[in-house]
């Protein structure tokens, strides 16, 4: 077990370091990098951030955090097809809204292209790199397996002279795209695939984002990323483990610029898997662009913006983040534990609030036609500072359709004939009566209350079973709420390797419905505002939220109700 630990304030327990904190621990203690830690988080600008990213954000970010260091962002922009600026600008605003900060440190793979270029044509004049005019798939046949050597191209032995002029050529245009490569010269025998002669650069002939049509040739990762890792003084480079076995191709590249007083080390940790998610950018985008989902901001995407619009809080993605932890094997975390994250963060902050989303009036039939009484409600009961607000009670009200029956079974503690219930910081009633339609729908309950027992006062201790949440019928509001729930049906999408993704989507992910509110909620929300309606679950406020139509996104029940259905 580590001896450091995280150095907390004193009533916060003593947390032992991750495995890459020991790592970066050890290193520095030893004085490597002359004592120096620089991290990076390293996005292809090609989608939107997701939960998964917000894991290596954590790590990259909060590592530098906690040891005085410094975290680079550096768009990893090496494929000009399939990025875009509008990506740029999102992950910008999703690292700064996680709470992480980078400073002056923002850099492009794209501003290193002329320093790689130049390492290229050294090591083609070196006869360390060749251009091989095979296709991707005649390359791909002649790999081998891991247990049976690949096959040398026939290009493999072209002279450092013809190499540099073909490579030059490919770069100014002369080529098409898919005709030719550039490979490093390794090892077609060698035990780890990645060394069998690694493409280096490829040639693309669209406009770069950044540098427009300067470059008809494009670096691979593998002779980008340590690379620019270098160039920047990245001495911890923190990447997910499918990366482990194209760390010696990292250290062949760097090799080729460091000495002995730095270089960049590559540490791996465990991808973020979440049951009921897909997390892959390219299906991700499969669903904005094919209209599934209603853009990278739907709540029910697993993206940050999502998240955020979903009404998910920045302390509550980091608390779950540091309840999974970082570890070196792969794992499928149940998606429970961040919805039970967000749960625990709103308790703490969101005021309690009445809403009623499917209403059915009731009559208090003794209490005055014209009488209105403000009833005072606890903002939230978990927090001293909260303060209170006014809710107005009147002889006519709503509650839930199903917190009524006519004939309950036993243990059923809400409203059924002669029966008595408390209505939520008002007063205890006992129904005698209801009135239905020609199908036998409920359409109207009739109670009378109990004067002596209104909230607060003495009489009001008297004990019932159940608690109804209520608004009044003359003053709620209307509001559109919608209802979310998890986008997939089947717990491990990416492994139903049999059917389409898209048909693996859960049909009723969305509902939407209109709620009466209570006035101060109608009052106070703005977007983003969270709530806890009472009995029901966490709310937002849209972005799309009017003053004339206002909007609520449901963020997540009161209580795992997945849970109990498994266990039925
Ligand atoms: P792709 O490369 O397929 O476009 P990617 O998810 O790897 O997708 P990048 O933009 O390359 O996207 O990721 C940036 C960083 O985020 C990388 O260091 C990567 O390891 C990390 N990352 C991506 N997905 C996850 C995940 N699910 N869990 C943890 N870290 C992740
Ligand atoms: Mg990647």
């Amino acid at each position: 077990m580590a001896e450091e630990t995280i150095k907390g304030n004193e009533t916060e327990e003593k947390k032992p370091l991750n495995f890459v904190q020991q790592i970066v621990a050890d290193d520095l203690k030893e004085g490597k990098n002359g004592g120096r830690l620089n991290t990076r988080f390293p996005p292809e600008p090609n989608g939107y951030l997701h939960i998964g990213h917000a894991k290596a954000i954590c790590m990259d970010f909060g590592i530098a955090e906690m040891f005085g260091g410094t975290c680079n962002l550096r768009f990893d922009d090496t494929n000009p097809t399939k990025e875009d600026v509008e990506y740029v600008e999102s992950i910008k605003e999703d690292i700064k809204w996680l709470g992480y900060d980078w400073g002056d440190r923002l850099y492009y793979a794209s501003d290193y292209f002329p320093k790689l270029y130049d390492l290229a044509i050294r090591l083609i004049k070196e006869g360390k790199a060749y251009v091989d005019d095979q296709t991707s798939e005649q390359i791909a046949q002649q790999k081998g397996t891991p247990t049976t050597p690949g096959t040398e191209s026939p290009y493999r032995s072209r002279t450092p002279e013809e190499n540099l002029d073909l490579f030059q050529r490919m770069n100014a245009g002369e080529f098409d795209e898919g005709s030719r490569v550039l490979r490093a010269k390794i090892d077609m025998a060698s035990s780890n695939m990645h060394f069998r002669d690694p493409i280096m650069y490829r040639i693309i002939k669209y406009p770069h984002h950044r540098t427009g049509n300067t470059w008809n040739v494009y670096p691979m990762y593998d002779f980008a990323h340590g690379q620019s890792d270098y160039f920047e003084g990245v001495t911890h480079s923190i990447c997910t483990l499918e990366f482990v076995p194209h760390r010696p191709l990292y250290d062949y590249f760097v090799d080729e610029l460091a000495d002995e007083s730095y270089r960049p080390r590559q540490i791996e940790f465990n991808r973020l898997n979440l049951t009921y998610t897909l997390m892959s950018k390219r299906k991700l985008l499969q669903l904005v662009k094919e209209g599934l989902v209603a853009g990278w901001d739907d709540p029910r995407m697993p993206t940050i913006c999502g998240l955020r619009r979903r009404g998910y809080t920045p302390e509550s993605i980091k608390n779950f983040v540091d309840a999974i932890g970082y570890t070196k094997y792969e794992a499928l975390n149940d998606i429970s534990l961040l919805e039970h994250s967000i749960r625990e963060d709103l308790n703490k902050r969101a005021n309690r609030v009445s809403a009623v989303i499917n209403p059915v009036k009731v009559v208090i039939t003794n209490y005055p036609e014209d009488k209105v009484e403000m009833m005072t409600v606890e903002n939230n009961p978990e927090d001293p500072n909260a303060g209170t607000h006014e809710m107005p009670f009147s002889r006519e009200i709503y509650i839930e359709r199903d917190d009524f029956m006519e004939n309950p079974p036993k243990k059923y503690f809400r409203l059924s004939p002669d029966k008595e219930v408390r209505l939520k910081a008002a007063y205890i009633i006992k129904c005698t009566g209801c009135k239905k339609d020609a199908d036998g729908n409920i359409e109207e309950i009739y109670c009378e209350y109990d004067p002596d027992t209104k909230s607060g006062m003495p009489g009001s201790m008297r004990k019932v079973k159940g608690t109804l949440h209520w608004v009044s019928a003359k003053h709620c509001k209307k509001a559109t709420v919608r209802l979310y729930d998890r986008l997939f049906m089947v717990e491990n999408p990416s492994a139903e390797t049999e059917r389409d993704f898209r048909e693996l989507l859960n049909p009723d992910s969305l509902k939407v419905t209109t709620a009466f509110i209570e006035p101060y909620l109608a009052e106070s929300a703005v977007a983003g505002n969270k709530y806890q309606f009472q009995r029901i679950g966490y709310f937002c406020v849209d972005p799309d939220s009017t003053a004339d139509n206002l909007v609520f996104n449901k963020t997540i029940g009161l209580k795992d109700s997945w849970a109990k259905e498994k266990a039925k």
